[in-house]
């Protein structure tokens, strides 16, 4: 694969082997983790799961597996590049429904070989029903790795529609700022590698409203799925990004 564009910055973890599956590899390679994390984030749509996994990406070295950021880059790439499975999910995403579970497992089988990485990774996204974390558990077992835990964050339903719509997003790497939570330090540009920041489609409110009811029906149930398996770990996501993030680390200190 073609040596990407880094505009003389340090290259990041790069997630192309996420992002693209099929042959794709990371140009970064993973740097020794002593004790890779295999982790689980779960919370409504806009309860920050995407920065929390960043923080703890820089902090852990684990890669964060965003199923969201799958799709979009699909939507982005050229339909050749698509495959079935992908382009079944595209309407779908538009409507702020969710993909059927066969499309999303087909794209997560795509990517198994990062569920193998060394460095470990945080699912943000996936799984979002019983059934998709049945089948993770299988996929798991299958590689010979376990998940070491599930944090999931937690916020009344209305903060989390006004962090939503001030949610801006990274068109190259898919890092995410809020407009008044933690703002670009140039205006509409990524701190990290400068790309233009946007505010996603499925971020507008009558789509919000249909990604909250899917998630109230699909994927609260999961909790219990976890909490059985004695993984789940509440975080409460009130307060600032990096208050969430040492809370988060406190509970994985303590596994
Ligand atoms: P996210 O960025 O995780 O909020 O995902 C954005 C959209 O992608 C969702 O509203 C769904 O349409 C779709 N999506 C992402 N992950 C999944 C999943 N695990 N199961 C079903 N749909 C998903």
């Amino acid at each position: 694969m073609a040596e990407r564009e880094t505009n003389g910055r340090k290259p990041r973890r790069d997630r192309i082997a996420w992002l693209e599956g099929g042959d794709s590899r990371c140009l970064t390679k993973p740097p020794p983790v002593a004790l890779p994390r295999r982790l689980v984030l779960l919370g409504a749509p806009g309860v920050g799961k995407g920065t929390q996994a960043e923080l703890l990406s820089a902090r852990i070295g684990a890669c964060p597996l965003s199923t969201g950021d799958v799709f979009r880059a699909a939507k982005l790439s050229k339909d050749c590049r698509c495959s079935p499975a992908l382009e079944a999910a595209r309407e779908c995403m538009a409507r702020g429904e969710l993909v059927s579970d066969e499309t999303v497992l087909a794209v997560v089988k795509e990517r198994s070989q990062c569920l193998c990485c060394c460095g470990g990774f945080l699912l943000d996204g996936f799984p979002r029903t019983v059934a998709q974390a049945q089948a993770l558990e299988e996929l798991l077992a299958a590689e010979e790795v376990a998940l070491d835990a599930v944090l999931s964050y937690e916020l009344p339903i209305e903060r989390i529609v006004a962090r939503l719509s001030g949610r801006l997003t990274c068109s190259r790497c898919k890092s995410v700022f809020h407009a008044e939570a933690r703002p670009p330090r140039a205006g509409g540009i990524c701190d990290h590698c400068g790309g233009a920041l946007f505010q996603r489609a499925d971020d507008l409110p009558e789509t919000v409203r249909v990604r909250m009811q899917a998630y109230e029906r699909s994927t609260a149930p999961l909790a219990d799925f976890y909490r059985e398996r004695d993984l789940l770990i509440s975080i409460p996501a009130e307060g600032t990004p990096e208050e969430i993030f040492e809370r988060a680390l406190h509970a994985l200190e303590t596994l």
